[in-house]
């Protein structure tokens, strides 16, 4: 427990000398009229506080700041046997759909590119004059009459 500390109010202090009178230890001179108070040797009983008839002695209330006990770790979430089969299950049959997502997808782009309509081969030559088919030099040699 800390000392008390008390300070003199000078607006207050006449210079009665009562606190000087009373203090048992005299720790309370009069300078310049006005009581003093040595820190060193005040014991804080307080007797001068009530005794001047001024009220001119005040406690001074020191703040100091109170440190927050030690609060434990907070604590890193482990799931449980429970909790980690629910989610290798939701792994596994996410999987799952996701294949069979892929397949069917496959599927049906195979089935459009073979189905009418898609571009064939046919369908590119024509327009070809007479409707000719072959390579393209064999094309280029027709058109030129070889
Ligand atoms: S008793 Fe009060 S007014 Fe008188 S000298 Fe002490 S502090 Fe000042
Ligand atoms: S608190 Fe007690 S010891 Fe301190 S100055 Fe006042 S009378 Fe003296």
């Amino acid at each position: 427990m800390n000392k008390r500390t008390l300070w003199v109010n000078p607006a207050q202090c006449t210079g009665c000398g009562t606190c000087v009178e009373i203090c048992p230890v005299n720790a309370i001179t009069l300078v310049d009229g006005h009581a003093r108070i040595a820190e060193e040797v005040c014991t804080g009983c307080g007797a001068c506080v009530t005794s001047c008839p001024e009220h001119a002695i005040q406690e001074v209330i020191e703040a100091r700041i109170i440190p927050l006990p030690e609060r434990p770790a907070p604590a890193v979430y482990q799931p449980g046997p429970l909790m980690r089969q629910v989610a290798t299950t939701v792994a596994v049959v996410g999987t799952g759909v996701l294949v069979k997502l892929l397949q069917s997808g496959a599927r049906l782009l195979g089935q459009w590119l073979t189905s009418s309509h898609a571009p064939t081969i046919s369908s590119l030559t024509q327009g070809t004059p007479g409707g000719m088919r072959g390579s393209g030099r064999q094309l280029r040699m027709r058109r030129r009459g070889h």
